[in-house]
């Protein structure tokens, strides 16, 4: 099966949740990691079907998110 993916660059991530909010897969959360600027970072989940709409990386303030579509 075809699945397209993210990734969140979590040194530019600046825990705003433009992503969360946006996502209609619900495919990304706030993880329990903090970055280097200590910032809460967000993260993809693989399992909850991500189109490769890429809304997520259209509404990213910081640019952090790449869209791998399949
Ligand atoms: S590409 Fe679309 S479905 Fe996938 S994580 Fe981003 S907003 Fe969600
Ligand atoms: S939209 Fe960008 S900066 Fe905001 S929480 Fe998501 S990855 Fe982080």
């Amino acid at each position: 099966m075809k699945k397209s993916k993210i990734k969140i660059d979590s040194q530019f991530c600046k825990s705003c949740r433009f992503c969360i909010e946006n996502c209609p897969k619900g495919a990304i959360v706030l993880s329990e990691k903090l970055n280097t600027k200590g910032y809460v970072v967000s993260e993809f989940l693989t399992d909850k079907n991500c189109t490769g709409c890429a809304t997520c990386a259209l509404v990213c303030p910081e640019a952090a998110i790449e869209v791998y579509r399949d």
